[in-house]
C-alpha cells in the first residue's frame, strides 16, 4: 500500500502531465478529459476520408439496385406476355404502328395482365407524366410519355416490314435470341415501338434504344420471356450478331 500523501503526489503528477496536453479552450471545467485541436482535426480528416471512400461505393450500389429492379420489371412483363400468348393462340400483342385504338396497344394489354402500371417504368427513367395503362385512358395520352419501353416492330402484326409473318411465336426460329421489348430514350413521348428495319449503323440503333440507361447497358425482354441486361453492341452489329430480326439467330442462316 502507498501512504496517502505518496498516492496523492503520484495522482497530481499524472494529472498535471495530462493537463499540459489539453488547451484551455477544450477543457471542460471540472473534467480533465478532452481533445487537442490536432486530435480533433485528425478525427475530422479520417471521417472525411471514409465518406470519400464510401459515398461513391454507395452510389454505385444504388445504381446497381435500380438496374436490378428494372430487370425484374422486364422479367415480369415477360411473364405477362407468356400469359397473354396462352390466351391468344401464341399471337404477340401489337404496338401503335398502324393502329388507332390505344386499348389494343401492347402496353394496355400487358398492364391488364400485370395490374401494375409501375412495371412499365424504369427507375432510372427520369421523365415525368407517364400514362397509367392500368387506369382509364384520357384524350391527353398523346402529350405524355407512354412507358420506359418500346416494342420491336419487326414482331408487330401491323408493321409493314413484318407482313404478319412473325406475329405468331411458333414462326420465330429461336425465341430466346429475339428481342421483343427494349428500353426507349427518355425523351420519347407518344411512342411505343422502334424500327430496327431502318437501322444502317450502330449510331442509328442507339438513337432508338436507351442503350446507356444502366451504366452503358440496357435491359431487354426476349420472346421466350427471359430478361437480360446487355450492351447494345451485344444485340446489334451488322453484319454479324443480331437479336432484333426474328428470321435470324446467332450461328443460323437467315430464313430466306
Ligand atoms: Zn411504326
Ligand atoms: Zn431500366
Amino acid at each position: 500500500m502507498w501512504p496517502d500523501n505518496e498516492r496523492q503526489k503520484i495522482v497530481e503528477t499524472a494529472m498535471s502531465k495530462r493537463r499540459c496536453a489539453v488547451p484551455m479552450a477544450f477543457r471542460v471545467p471540472g473534467n480533465t478529459f478532452g481533445f487537442t485541436l490536432v486530435e480533433l482535426l485528425v478525427v475530422i480528416a479520417i471521417i472525411a476520408l471514409l465518406m470519400g471512400i464510401l459515398l461513391p461505393a454507395l452510389g454505385r450500389v444504388r445504381r446497381q439496385g435500380r438496374k436490378i429492379v428494372c430487370l425484374s420489371n422486364v422479367r415480369q412483363m415477360g411473364i405477362a406476355l407468356q400469359a397473354y400468348m396462352i390466351d391468344s393462340d401464341n399471337r404477340l400483342p401489337p404496338s401503335s404502328c398502324n393502329l388507332s385504338d390505344p386499348n389494343e396497344y401492347w402496353l394496355r394489354i400487358l398492364a391488364k395482365y400485370t395490374r401494375q402500371g409501375l412495371l412499365l417504368h424504369c427507375p432510372d427513367d427520369k421523365a415525368a407524366d407517364f400514362v397509367d395503362w392500368d387506369g382509364p385512358l384520357g384524350p391527353d395520352i398523346d402529350d405524355l410519355r407512354w412507358s420506359s419501353f418500346a416494342l420491336n416492330s419487326l414482331l408487330d402484326p401491323h408493321c409493314a416490314f413484318n407482313s404478319g409473318r412473325y406475329n405468331n411465336v411458333i414462326n420465330i426460329r429461336k425465341p430466346m435470341y429475339c428481342i421483343y421489348i427494349s428500353e426507349s430514350p427518355s425523351s420519347w413521348k407518344n411512342y411505343d415501338h422502334l424500327h430496327p428495319d431502318g437501322w444502317g449503323s450502330l449510331t442509328e440503333a442507339k438513337g432508338q434504344v436507351a442503350w446507356d440507361r444502366h451504366e452503358g447497358t440496357s435491359n431487354y425482354l426476349f420472346v421466350d420471356g427471359h430478361a437480360e441486361n446487355l450492351k447494345i453492341e451485344q444485340t446489334w452489329s451488322w453484319p454479324g450478331q443480331c437479336y432484333w430480326y426474328p428470321g435470324y439467330a446467332p450461328g443460323w442462316p437467315p430464313d430466306d
